[in-house]
């Protein structure tokens, strides 16, 4: 026999897993209707030719704002198959596309001018873009709504002249989305007074809905009866308290069913979800500490090495071994608490103000957040 038959041919508790994947788009989206018809009440103006107001979207990581957008944008491209107006919605991911530039070449690309995505200058590309929304020779306008997905991301890297473009073309409308609430900030005045936006805010899901929304995905990936009952609750109180993230919910659920597989066993049990927990988690943290900067490792590591010898950690200590470690390729003691700094952000260790009693002032002692044997792992692979 075939590896390849064999192998495919392995007894599954899935049925289709494509309908986990992160990329899937469910026709029903429960617990978003309110937000899905608040887009829809904006952007039918353009149904009837007038250029919807701009919009924007908040919600932390997990709670639907891509997933939301995309089926609007999709209802909407049905809707106006049979009416006159030349209506175009484009999706960009500001993680792909990272600079004003780049955005713009892209929709200028996808509506039909083929333009270098490097090589001219910014007024060139901003031109050409502008020209295409020109009355063309029929007098018929084009709508554009442009979805603008993690644009915190292009703010705090371009800054905000990309908006400043977009909300000066006429019949361009903005939809924005932000995983982090105050990404205004990187928004100058001059261009915030032109992006007169609505927003629309996206709350963290709780358990039950977590519980919906997770029975709708395993009836279409896995075989019926394939899941204990107390499996989809577990994965939804999990995922609640990581604050309602659906993703990490479907993760929690394909990875549980992945391990009913390794085990043979066709049927996916609690106690899978709790090991799918700590797979999550543990590549989780491996990611981040891979892809931090060489020297951030090298102080990672001169915390993990005091940590085991049970050493108290001060930036001073930590300096000293940091430089033995780093063996003279190392960056200035001042360096280091913007990297103990970025450290703490990212979960990895927390520091706390000490006392030191009358005339002694104040130190900083640093704690490894994670588990050292987790550590050793990343930085030292296994
Ligand atoms: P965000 O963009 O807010 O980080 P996503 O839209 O990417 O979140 O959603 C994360 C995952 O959860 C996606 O796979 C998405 O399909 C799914 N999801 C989120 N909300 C719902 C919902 N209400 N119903 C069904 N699936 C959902
Ligand atoms: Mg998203």
């Amino acid at each position: 026999m075939n590896i390849f038959d064999e192998i495919g041919d392995k007894e599954s508790v899935f049925k289709d897993k494509k309908y986990l994947d992160h990329r899937f788009l469910p026709d029903r989206l429960p617990h978003r209707e309110e937000q899905i018809r608040s887009i829809a009440k904006y952007w039918v103006e353009a149904l009837n030719g007038v250029t919807p107001p701009d919009i924007t979207i908040y919600g932390k990581t997990g709670t639907g704002k891509t997933a939301v957008a995309k089926f609007a944008m999709k209802q909407l491209k049905e809707a106006s198959r049979d009416c006159d107006v030349n209506i175009r919605t484009e999706y960009i991911r500001c993680t792909d596309y990272t600079t004003e530039y780049q955005v713009i070449a892209r929709l200028c690309q996808q509506l039909g001018r083929d333009v270098p995505y490097r090589g001219w200058t910014k007024a060139e590309i901003v031109n050409t873009f502008r020209n295409m929304f020109k009355k063309n020779a029929f007098g018929q306008d084009m709508i554009l709504l442009v979805v603008l997905d993690e644009i915190d991301i292009l703010l705090r890297n371009d800054g905000d002249g990309l908006l400043y473009t977009l909300t000066r073309t006429d019949n361009v409308s903005i939809l924005s989305i932000s995983n982090y609430v105050e990404f205004k900030k990187f928004i100058k005045p001059r261009v915030r007074s032109s992006l007169r936006d609505r927003e629309i805010v996206f709350p963290p899901y709780g358990a039950q809905q977590l519980v919906d929304i997770l029975e709708e995905r395993s009836k279409l990936s896995f075989k019926e009866g394939a899941l204990d009952d107390d499996v989809i609750p577990l994965c939804a109180a999990l995922a609640a308290k990581e604050e309602g993230d659906a993703r990490y919910a479907l993760d929690l659920l394909r990875t549980a069913g992945e391990i009913a597989d390794e085990r043979d066993s066709d049927i996916v049990k609690g106690e899978f979800v709790r090991e799918a927990k700590d797979y999550i988690e543990h590549n989780k943290i491996t990611d981040i500490i891979l892809t931090l900067p060489s020297q951030q490792q090298r102080v990672l590591e001169a915390i993990l090495y005091l940590t085991k010898r049970k050493e108290e950690i001060t930036s001073g200590r930590l300096y000293e071994v940091y430089k033995e470690i780093s063996k003279g390729d190392s960056v200035s003691y001042r360096r280091i608490f913007d990297f103990i700094n970025e450290l703490e952000m990212l979960g990895l260790i927390s520091t706390n103000t000490v006392s030191r009693g009358r005339g002694k002032g104040r130190t900083n002692i640093i704690d490894l957040q994670c588990e050292t044997s987790l550590l050793e792992d990343s930085l030292w692979g296994v």
